[in-house]
C-alpha cells in the first residue's frame, strides 16, 4: 500500500515518524490516556454509523486479523454501483494510496463525506485530514458535494453536531498531491530517516517516539 491517512498527517507532521512506523514499529510507546481516547474515539466512531439510519459497512478483514484493504475497496464499489444511501467505512485506493470515509451519504448529484471526531470543536488537523480524503475520493471519481465534520456536542441523547468543512477541505486538498508522493518514498526508503527531534516533537501532538530519538541523540 502507499501513502494512507494515517500516513499522510503523521509524516507532514515529521518524515521520520512516517519512516518508524512502517520499519520500528515496536519502539512506540502510547501513553495510556491516549490510548483511551483513541479507543473512546472508536467507539463514538461506531456509534454514529447509525446517524442517518441504515447503512452498509464495509469493514473485512484477514484471516490474521488486519483488515482487508482490497475487499473494502471492491465492496465499496460494489455499493456505488448499487446505489447504497449511507456508506460507513467507505475505501478508496488511487495508485496504492488509500483512506476510508467514516460516512459516505448519498446526494442529490454526487456524494456527503462525513469525518467523525470525538471533540468539541474543529481543529487545523481535522480540516487536513478530511481534506486528504477529498483527495483521494475526487482522484477516484467520486463527485463530493459536501465535506463535513462531525463533533461530539454537549447533549447526550443527540450527540452528533456536523460542522460543514467543504471550503477548508478543498483548500487544503489542492496542496496533497505536493506531498504524497514524496511521503510515499520516504515510506519505502530502506535507510532510516534521520529528521532531528524538534518542535515537531510535541506539535500538533506529542510523538510516539519521543523516547527513541532523545535516547539516540545522547
Ligand atoms: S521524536 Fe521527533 S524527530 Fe523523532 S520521530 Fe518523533 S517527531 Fe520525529
Amino acid at each position: 500500500m502507499g501513502v494512507t491517512k494515517t500516513d499522510y498527517m503523521r509524516g507532514m507532521q515529521c518524515p521520520r515518524m512516517l519512516w518508524l512506523d512502517r520499519h520500528k514499529p515496536e519502539e512506540r510507546v502510547i501513553p495510556p490516556e491516549v490510548q483511551k481516547k483513541l479507543d473512546e474515539g472508536n467507539a463514538f466512531g461506531d456509534l454514529a454509523m447509525g446517524m442517518f439510519g441504515a447503512y452498509v459497512e464495509t469493514t473485512a478483514y484477514k484471516e490474521n486479523g488486519r483488515l482487508d484493504i482490497t475487499q473494502m475497496v471492491k465492496k465499496t464499489q460494489e455499493c456505488l454501483r448499487d446505489g447504497t444511501q449511507v456508506i460507513c467505512e467507505a475505501a478508496f485506493s488511487y495508485y496504492g494510496n488509500y483512506c476510508a470515509a467514516d460516512i459516505l451519504r448519498k446526494a442529490e448529484g454526487g456524494y456527503e463525506l462525513y469525518e467523525v471526531k470525538n471533540s468539541g470543536g474543529v481543529s487545523e488537523q481535522f480540516i487536513k485530514d478530511v481534506g486528504f480524503q477529498r483527495y483521494i475520493l475526487t482522484r477516484c471519481g467520486v463527485r463530493l458535494k459536501k465535506c463535513c465534520i462531525v463533533l461530539h456536542g454537549a447533549e447526550e441523547e443527540k450527540p452528533f453536531v456536523i460542522e460543514d468543512v467543504t471550503a477548508q477541505a478543498r483548500a487544503f486538498s489542492q496542496t496533497v498531491n505536493d506531498n504524497i508522493w514524496r511521503l510515499g518514498k520516504i515510506k519505502f526508503q530502506k535507510e532510516e530517516v534521520l529528521q532531528e527531534p524538534g518542535p515537531q516533537c510535541k506539535e500538533p501532538y506529542e510523538c510516539w517516539y519521543y523516547d527513541y530519538c532523545h535516547r539516540l541523540k545522547q
